[in-house]
């Protein structure tokens, strides 16, 4: 062990040295399976540390939220989400607040405001343990005037839509992949996008339809209406013809968010949002979408595939709250594709031509210079805003935070019997099975007994540009944030697919790396993948992560070959050892 140790020093200290480097990976490899030997017995200890999360009193996150501030300001007595009691180590021993709700003089058990991923998980859990239960959903046309049914962002503007269309570019780019590969294929496909509007409503439809029934069968009722609060026990629902009043024991607001349209002239007049996208009754054209989000990289990604030309313009960096160094490979991994990027640029107008584009003005940030140029369609990709404001959250008593709600790490708000999962929640993931499992498990703890609370850490998650990006856990950066540069060992690599070699696809930005612990146990702290079916190979990866993965595991982990997920278990050059992390070949 004193050896290893010496050795583990030598090589830290002597950081340039690409010898030393792989010396110190193969020393702590050797030492951890020892370790393993020997911790056998250990093994619950262990498992209670893993368990505990990294950093008890910090709280961690990626993906498409960022690292939260450390204090609540609104000065109410809710725990924020940093608060330690909901960190990991609290909750192994926190015991979960027992307020059985009471079945009071109300007309429901529990009413859920918002029919969306979050608010129908919990509306059926409840349901299934036995609880009278409404859910209300209610969708305000765009100021283009498109709507949609039950089932919320995900399954009618969000993740289903946005997936279909990924889909339809890849195929488009799938097909002439097959000529290379001996196909006879027409050269001159074309998409045909009001087929594909319509065959991607129909499934939005049906899933719609689906929802309803299920709804139905399980007994929960639906009401297509828009709640307000009148008093905390008491909402009123705006519906078609009328409004109705109805109370309950306990609510849950669901509600979600929509885009936000910047405040310059023309905006809301001639933009579109993902919104209207999906549903689109014209061919977009030439695009330009502002804003490097997910959602703008995706939309413009999908459009690029589909044979229209995307610009994307981004006022400061490319996909925020993600690792910034993947975060520029999929950026140029997309202009390397034919997409432009107007950097440090904000749009200053949109105005209507006589021939019936879009002309536009803009800013470049750092110089000052103004421009324009002449689009089709104008695509707003700037965030989204929290569906509040129409809730009268004053008449309740709940408190908001920038368009959102706070809660405790019980999914609770200021107000003790009113709740909030989804999107709505302020500083957490913005991800569909986010909202399903946080609603899924509130329902039980309230219902069922079950003291399981919803763990926000190491949420995997999939940006679907071109060149998919997938990840789980920390950041480059935001590791090096919590424990500092010198304890952190970033192990990476660029890699070839095999499929791409007979189309010959470009291969440059296929990379893959782990940002670990430098010492001790070499705990995985993120994973990153840029590459093809992105979300489907980071997702056993993120069960790995979440158990308490090591690089000795990953590089002790038998590949399957050949697939691009073993190049997680290739993984073998650091970026402190300054090596080539570029392959010579794909099978050694
Ligand atoms: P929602 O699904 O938005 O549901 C809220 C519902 O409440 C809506 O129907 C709303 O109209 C309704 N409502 C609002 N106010 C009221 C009121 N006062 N009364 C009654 N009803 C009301 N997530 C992923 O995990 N993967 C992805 O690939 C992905 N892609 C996305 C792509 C796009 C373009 C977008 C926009 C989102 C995407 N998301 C994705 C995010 C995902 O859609 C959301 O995280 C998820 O839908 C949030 O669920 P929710 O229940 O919180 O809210």
């Amino acid at each position: 062990l004193v050896r290893q140790h010496a050795t583990i020093l030598m090589s830290s200290t002597t950081k340039t040295s690409a010898a030393n480097s792989s010396h110190y990976i193969l020393n702590n490899f050797q030492s951890q399976q020892r370790r393993n030997q020997t911790t056998i017995m250990d093994k619950g200890a262990r498992r209670t540390s893993q368990q505990s999360g990294r950093n008890p009193g910090k709280t961690l996150q990626t993906g498409r939220s960022s690292l939260e501030s450390s204090t609540s300001d609104t000065g109410l007595n809710v725990p924020p989400f940093n608060h330690p009691h909901c960190d990991r180590q609290a909750m192994y021993q926190q015991p979960v607040r027992k307020v059985k709700p009471v079945r009071g003089n109300y007309d429901y058990d529990l009413v859920v405001i918002g029919g969306g991923s979050g608010g129908l998980s919990c509306a059926k859990e409840a349901v299934a343990h036995g609880a009278r239960v409404a859910c209300l959903d209610f969708v305000k046309p765009t100021p283009l005037g498109t709507k949609w049914g039950v089932g919320g962002t995900c399954v009618n503007v969000g993740c289903i839509p946005k997936k279909l269309m990924h889909q339809a570019a890849l195929l488009g780019e799938a097909v002439h992949e097959a000529a290379a590969y001996g196909w006879n294929v027409d050269d001159k496909i074309k998409p045909d996008w009001s087929k594909l509007v319509t065959a991607v409503q129909n499934h939005i439809k049906s899933v719609n339809w689906v929802t309803r029934v299920d709804l139905r069968d399980k007994k929960v009722e639906y009401i297509n209406g828009l709640g307000s609060f009148v008093d905390s026990h008491t909402i009123s629902a705006k519906l078609k013809g009328g409004e109705r009043t109805i109370t309950a024991q306990t609510f849950v607001i669901a509600v979600g968010g929509r885009p936000r349209y910047p405040n310059i002239p023309g905006a809301v007049e001639y933009g579109i949002t993902s919104d209207d996208l999906f549903s689109l009754d014209h061919e977009p054209g030439k695009t330009l979408v502002v804003g490097a989000g997910y959602i703008g990289l995706e939309c413009a990604g999908f459009l690029k595939g589909l044979g229209y030309e995307p610009t994307v313009m981004v006022r400061s960096i490319v996909l925020r709250g993600f690792d910034q160094q993947m975060a520029n490979l999929v950026a140029a991994a997309m202009e390397e594709r034919g997409i432009p990027f107007l950097r440090k640029t904000v749009p200053l107008s949109v105005e209507k031509q006589s021939d019936g584009r879009l002309l536009v003005k803009y800013e470049n940030t750092e110089t000052g210079e103004v421009d324009s140029d002449v689009f089709d369609t104008v695509l707003w990709a700037i965030g989204r805003k929290g569906l509040v404001d129409d809730l009268n959250l004053d008449n309740a008593g709940v408190l908001t935070h920038k368009d959102k709600i706070q809660v405790d790490c019980e999914e609770t708000t200021n107000v003790p019997h009113i709740y909030a999962v989804g999107d709505i929640i302020y500083g957490k993931p913005e991800l569909t099975p986010v909202a399903v499992l946080a609603g899924r498990l509130l329902a039980r703890r309230l219902y069922a007994d079950s003291e399981l609370r919803m763990d926000y850490v190491d949420v995997a998650t999939t940006v679907f540009t071109p060149l998919e990006y997938a990840c789980v856990g920390l950041s480059e950066e935001d590791a090096i944030k919590l424990y500092g540069a010198e304890e952190i060992e970033v192990f990476h690599g660029y890699y070839k697919p095999t499929e791409f070699f007979i189309p010959q696809k470009s291969v440059r930005y296929c990379y893959v790396k782990a940002v670990a612990q430098r010492n001790g146990e070499q705990r995985v702290y993120g994973l990153h993948y840029l590459g093809p079916v992105a979300g489907e190979v980071i997702q056993g990866f993120a069960a790995a992560l979440k158990s308490g993965l090591t690089i000795p595991t990953l590089m002790n982990t038998v590949g399957i070959h050949p697939t691009t997920a073993e190049e997680f278990t290739r993984l073998s050059i650091t970026k402190r050892s300054g090596l080539d992390p570029t392959p010579a070949s794909c099978c050694s």
